[in-house]
């Protein structure tokens, strides 16, 4: 099959699926890999759920398309009323858009024009972390704080101020004291102090890192520490939940492990789980009526409310619920992440194992002990990816030209594996890492 009217990143050419069940993927040559990494951590619940395509295609026998300015829709109104009883009290208004790039753009208009319909303007700024991922569009990429993704546009973007990821591990600082979390929080209150409180709108923050982090989970006290930071200076907090949401973490919502009141939650990937596109931010009341108040909100994008993707999303959070997957995620990610720290014991290249429920990651390091960072070149992370797809099993990791910027992989299979998956997944890996350790060996 020839694909050259097709283009992605770069001119590699990946073997062409033919069909996915459950946690497995096939291939057109029949070759079968188990989906460790649900995709782009997308596929929660599994491939080709058949009361999810079973929805849809009723949804497909009424209307695929109405378009939001002409007309609501039932299935746009359910799922909109089934994600915010699944949010925190006070955040019950949802918008619907068909990514996470365009959910996060979402959000950071949403609460811009707050700040105008609440005599603010002067507010602007949406402070992020580095190492971080938002999106690829360039509003997004303004607050996505990794240098190979952004710098390349750097003169056609705005840059966001950027304050450190709590990577405790690394800074030598105990992830289990709050005064670890208080100190990068505090770090958070000197960025806003520094650009001056009037001008910053918004802190975004992934609760659980993803792949530019590596899963990194806050330490002690952080969370909180943020968020009164940005209550103290009148500082919109955004949790961006695209990669944690949808059960991932163990949670219906990673923000749910801490005592959080965010204003704006921003979903995509999980949310649909694959089966068709669609993200949503959900915001808090006050804010929205704010901005309806002041004139409506002046944004929107053709496919928002899209009814069968609403219908889908809808199918996927009633499969999530009626098979207890966020229970199970937390359950099979403990199983996964004690297999996970087994492999350590027997491949000294694995530096740190680290996540929350099935939103795991590995770190490799020449030196565990001392931190000390593998050679760039010999992009370890991208080899076991590669290693490992050939073995059968997809495992997860960001693709950049040198490899720079965290050499690890994210092993996130669907919400619905058993122990036997995870069997499955760690011997693969197991063999992964040995074929890797004969390749690297001096
Ligand atoms: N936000 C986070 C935390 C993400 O992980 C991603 C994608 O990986 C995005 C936003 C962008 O989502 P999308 O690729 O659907 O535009």
């Amino acid at each position: 099959m020839t694909r050259s009217h097709l283009f992605y990143q770069s001119r590699q050419r990946r073997p062409v699926l033919d069909q996915a069940r459950g946690v497995y993927m096939w291939d057109v040559d029949g070759k079968r890999y188990l989906d460790g990494s649900s995709g782009a951590m997308v596929c929660n619940i599994g491939h080709s759920n058949e009361r999810v395509l079973e929805a849809m295609r009723r949804q497909m026998e009424k209307s695929t398309f109405g378009y939001r300015l002409q007309f609501e829709t039932e299935a746009s109104e359910r799922l909109a009323a089934r994600t915010a009883a699944l949010c925190p009290d006070g955040i019950n208004r949802v918008f619907f858009v068909s990514g996470g790039s365009e959910a996060v753009e979402s959000a950071m208009k949403l609460a811009r024009q707050h700040a105008l319909a609440i005599g603010q303007g002067t507010r602007w700024k949406v402070i992020s972390r580095t190492p971080s991922y938002h999106g690829c569009t360039l509003g997004a990429l303004a607050i996505t704080g990794y240098a190979p993704l952004t710098d390349p546009f750097a003169p056609m973007m705005r840059e966001m101020p950027k304050v450190p990821a709590p990577r405790a591990y690394l800074d030598g600082l105990d992830p289990d004291d709050p005064a670890t979390g208080a100190h990068y929080a505090a770090q958070l209150e000197a960025c806003i102090l520094a650009e001056g409180p009037d001008s910053v709108l918004a802190f975004i923050v992934e609760p659980v890192g993803g792949a530019s982090t590596g899963a990194l989970v806050p330490p002690a006290g952080y969370m909180e520490g943020v968020q009164a930071v940005c209550r103290r200076h009148g500082v919109l907090l955004i949790l961006d939940e695209v990669m944690t949401g949808a059960g991932r973490t163990g949670r219906f919502l990673a923000g749910e492990h801490w005592d959080m009141d965010p204003d704006i939650i921003v979903l995509s990937k999980g949310f649909a789980a694959g089966y068709v596109p669609l993200g949503a931010i959900a915001a808090r009341d006050g804010l929205v009526e704010a901005v309806l108040d002041g004139g409506g909100f002046l944004h929107g994008f053709t496919y928002a409310g899209n009814p069968l993707a609403c219908a889908a999303g809808a199918a996927v959070i009633d499969e999530i619920e009626a098979q207890g997957l966020v229970a199970n995620a937390a359950r099979m990610g403990g199983a996964l992440r004690a297999r996970l720290d087994g492999l350590m014991d027997r491949h000294a290249i694995i530096g740190d194992v680290r996540g929350r429920g099935l939103l795991l990651a590995m770190e490799f390091m020449a030196d565990r002990d001392r931190k000390t960072p593998l050679p760039a070149h010999l992009n370890v992370h991208q080899r076991i990816v590669d290693i490992a797809f050939d073995m059968g099993l997809i495992v997860y990791s960001r693709r950049t030209r040198d490899g720079l910027e965290g050499d690890h992989i994210m092993v996130c299979p669907p919400l619905i594996v058993t122990e036997t998956h995870l069997d499955e997944i760690t011997q693969t890996l197991d063999a992964a890492l040995a074929q890797l350790g004969r390749e690297i060996a001096p």
